[in-house]
This record gives structure tokens, sequence and C-alpha cells, in this order.
């Protein structure tokens, strides 16, 4: 079944507990700090469905119609309906709901590929596993994770010391019905607006940490969980003219507290192991179809930025500037290279255990690298090429409604081919997309969305054929002609 944006909507007023600061939201749909998002999030549930988008958002299976980001896929033209379901999502929202609905139902739906690893865990885990997959697909829910735990866990000794237990989330009792967790885990990112949360593991676990080593998964208004969201940035929007994105696209990012949750075993997926638990994401293709949404959100944003900066040199009368061609043809560069990334995982795509395939894995952690390493520079070229547009406009856009001042500022804030309304509003765009508080923000989430950038490095260093690469090396040696004391190149004979 596809939802409509309004039975979302509906959803969202669970009773889950939501604190801004001091405050328990009571309706997050109509909350100030949240409002606008959650209406951005219905959106992506309707334009989904609308007529237009439906054969490629969505798939066909056994008469019921599920949206495509649960495709298993066969074929790599199912590949490319997953990948285009990714990017039309990204394009509604502009690149800047990282965590949308697309992405953790990605992950569940790489790790439902091979339930086999869970059953080995214990019997009946990977059946659980497999049921809720199901229960996501034939709900249209939307999933967000909490897969990092706390800074406080990483001196268990101090808690120790003081008596207390270590507060990063950990199973603190097995029951008949099912486990009980407590303790904390970030960041959990659009929590506040999704139906159902992940909780695991994506770095790795001492081995005395079993009791960490928990996989398992919580509806959002389960009692004993609450969610500490961050400032909201759409609380501080000026308006919807001065903060375009700000007022509609504050994903929120959140740390969710769990006080003796009781969570029953069909929705429990892996206990006590401490390499599995993180493993299961790189061992099955859960990580890689994950993070192929992201990056094709990613690249959706490049477009978006390229064209803020093109219009920048044309609105500031630069654009026949060789030096501003250069710039912008290397954003060009950029961004149609990041593409061929894209599309080549595809081309490249690998079969899973199962018979599944999934997007190239070297190639997808090549792009992960390249997006987490480049956004600040690309984000910094841009801003560069605004100058100090954004800084000589108004406070606000209530200079528009007052009919005197409209007209001294269209008079002298004019550039050539360029009112000064739209040169008002495009520096408002470009501002709050790559200035702002969000953009900010979105600077720390391009680079650690995908854990920091040792970890990426890594997965980038693992996946590498490094013994191909030596013995290509080696060949090259063996055929190398033995030392002699004469040096004889080019001597004359
Ligand atoms: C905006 C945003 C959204 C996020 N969304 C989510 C989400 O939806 N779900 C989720 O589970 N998590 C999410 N995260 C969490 C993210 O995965 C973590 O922030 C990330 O793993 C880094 O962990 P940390 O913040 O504890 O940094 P730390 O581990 O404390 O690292 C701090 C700094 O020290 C460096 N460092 C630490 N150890 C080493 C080392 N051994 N070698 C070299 N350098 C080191 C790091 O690179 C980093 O620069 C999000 C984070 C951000 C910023």
């Amino acid at each position: 079944m596809l939802r409509t944006g309004s039975d979302y909507l509906e959803a969202l007023r669970d009773g889950r507990k939501v604190y801004i600061g001091s405050e328990l939201v009571e309706d997050v749909t109509k909350h100030h700090a949240f409002r606008n998002t959650a209406r951005s999030f219905a959106e992506l549930y309707d334009r989904k469905r609308a007529a237009e988008n439906i054969d490629t958002t969505s798939y066909q299976e056994g008469g019921e119609r599920f949206s495509s980001w649960f495709l298993m896929a066969r074929t790599k033209d199912d590949l490319r309906r997953r990948t285009e379901t990714h990017r039309r999502v990204a394009n509604w929202s502009y690149g800047l709901l990282g965590r949308s609905p697309d992405h953790v139902a990605s992950f569940v739906t790489g790790l439902a590929l091979e339930p086999d690893l869970f059953e080995a865990n214990r019997h009946g885990f990977g059946k659980n596993l497999v049921g809720y997959y199901d229960k996501l697909r034939r709900g249209d829910l939307f999933a967000s994770y909490v897969v990092i735990a706390p800074q406080g866990a990483r001196d268990p000794q101090m808690y120790q010391r003081e008596g207390k237990k270590v507060p990063t989330l950990q199973v603190t009792a097995e029951k008949d019905d099912g486990i009980v967790l407590n303790g904390v885990k970030m960041l959990g990112t659009a929590t506040v607006f999704s139906d159902e949360l992940w909780v695991g593991n994506l770095l790795p676990l001492a081995p005395e940490q079993k009791g960490q080593a928990v996989t398992c998964a919580v509806p959002m208004n389960a009692p004993g969980v609450s969610i500490w969201a961050r400032k909201s940035f759409e609380d501080y929007a000026v308006s919807e003219f001065d903060n375009p994105f700000t007022s509609h696209f504050d994903e929120n990012d959140a740390v969710v507290i769990f006080e003796d949750v009781e969570v029953p075993w069909e929705r429990v997926f892996l206990l006590d192991d401490v390499v599995m638990s993180r493993e299961m994401y790189f061992k099955t293709p859960s990580h890689v179809m994950g993070n192929h949404q992201a990056i094709t959100r990613f690249h959706e944003k490049m477009k978006l930025i390229t064209g803020i900066a093109y219009c920048a040199a044309e609105i500031n009368n630069v654009l026949q500037v060789p030096a501003v061609r250069d710039t912008l043809a290397k954003l060009a560069a950029l961004e149609a290279g990041l593409e061929a990334m894209i599309a080549g995982q595809i081309e490249a795509a690998e079969k899973n255990k199962t018979g599944f395939l999934f997007p190239n894995r070297r190639q997808l952690y090549a792009a992960l690298h390249w997006c987490t390493n480049n956004y600040q520079q690309v984000a910094e070229i841009v801003r560069e090429l605004l100058g100090a547009a954004p800084f000589q406009m108004p406070a606000d856009c209530t200079v528009l409604a007052d009919a005197r001042l409209r007209k001294t500022f269209e008079t002298y804030w004019s550039v050539a081919g360029t009112g000064a309304v739209d040169r008002f509003r495009f520096t408002r765009l470009a501002w709050d997309y790559l200035g702002s508080e969000l953009a900010s923000r979105h600077g720390q989430y391009e680079r650690f969305y995908a854990g920091p950038q040792f970890v990426n490095a890594l997965y980038n260093f693992f996946n590498c054929p490094w013994g191909e690469r030596k013995a290509a090396i080696a060949a090259i040696m063996e055929g190398m002609a033995e030392p002699t004391p004469k040096v004889s190149l080019g001597a004359a004979e």
C-alpha cells in the first residue's frame, strides 16, 4: 500500500515523546519547530504516488504496490528504478532531507536479502528481520536510525568508579516476551518525523560490550522512548521568502533515550554478537544500498549548487571573466563526474549470495569518499562567487511590502539584467542553501553522515584488491633486467 501524505501526518500524531528544550511537544505536525518539515515529508509521499511518478517510484508484487526503495533488485533495470526513485525524492527536497524515507529502508532491504546471517545468531531472528522488512513495505513506513554510541560510553571505568552503569544503550533484561533496553543512542536524523527507529551499531564494539550488541526496531511512540531534538532551525526561519529551505527542510537531529523500553521478540534481529552487530551492514549489501541513496541525493545537491554558481556569476555580471568560467567548468566537471560514478555502480553491479543485484561496492565507496571529503570545498567555491551580495540585502522581506521602500529598493538594488526583487530572492535562496545555520549543519552532515572520515577511508582501503595491484608490480619487477654495473642506456656502441 502506498500511503498518502495525510496518512503519514496522521501517523505522526501517535503520542511520541519529543522534547524541544524543556518543552514536551504535543503534536509534531502542528508545532512551529517541525510542522513545515513534517509537511515536506508528507509531500514526498503524495508525489511518490502521483500518476507521473508511480511507475518509477513503486513496484508491484503479488498484486500489491510498494515503494521502490523496498525493491530487491534482480536486474540492472531494477537498480536503475531504485536510483531514479532516490533521485526524484532528493530532487523534490533539494537534497536537504538526508534521511528521507528511502535511506534506512534501503539499509533494511539490504539486510533482508540475507536472513541466514541473522538466523545464525539465534533461531527465528532471520524470520523476524524478513517480517519487519515486510511490515515496513506493507505500511509504507518511514524508519530512521540510531547506530552510534554516545561519547560518554568511551570511558566505562569512569562510570564503574562512580558505581554507575555506562549510559550507552544496552539490553538490561531478557524476558519471555522480549528484551528490555536502557540507555542513550545517537544521532537520530529525521527521527522526530519517522514512524520507526532502527537501533544498532555501525562502529565496532569491544568484546566486553556484549550487552550493547543489540539490533532491533521500536515504534517512535514506544513507552520509555524519548526524543531530544536539537535546536530547530525551522523555528528560527524569518519567513518563507527569507529562508526558503530552512523554513521547510530542517529534518532535525536528535538524541534518543531509552528507559525500560520493552521490545517484543519479533522486533529483535541480533543479540550478543559484538562482531556481527556491525559486520551485518558490510557482509550484506545493506551499507552499499543505504549509501547509494546518500550519494544520489548528494548529486542532486551538486546540480543545485552548480546552478547557484552559474546564476551568481550571471547576476554579478562576471560570467564573461575567464577565471570565473574556469571555476564554473570545474564545478560542472565535478558534478558530471559524480553522475558517472553513480551510473557506474549500476553498470558494474554485484550479485550477493542469494542472487540479488546491488551497486558496485568499490565504486560506491569511492563516491562516498569523494562526497564526504569535497562538500565543504564546493560550498566554499560557490560562496566565494556570491561575493558580498548576501550582505547587501535588507534585513528581511518586509521592505517589499512597503510601497515607498520597495520603490527605493528597486531603484538602487537592481543590476544589469536582474531586477532588485529577483536579486533579493536569489541571494536569499543561495545564502539559505550555502551560508545559513541550516547550511552549516549540512556541512557537518555531509562530512559525518556515513561516520567519521577515518572510517570512510578504511572502506576504500579494505575493499581494494591489493593482491592484484601488488601482482601487477611484481610482474613488472620479474621482467626487469638484472642490475649491471654499467649504465648503458643511450650509450654509444
Ligand atoms: C548532522 C549529523 C547527522 C547524523 N545523523 C546520524 C543518523 O541519522 N544516525 C546515526 O546513527 N548517526 C548519525 N550521525 C552520527 C555520526 O555517524 C557520528 O557523528 C560520526 O560517526 C562521528 O562520531 P562522533 O560524533 O562521536 O565523533 P567522534 O568519534 O567523537 O570524533 C570526533 C573527531 O575525532 C576524530 N577521530 C575520532 N577517533 C579517531 C581515530 N581513531 N582516528 C582519527 N580520527 C579520529 C573524528 O574523525 C572526528 O573528527 C550524524 C552526525 C551528524 C553530524
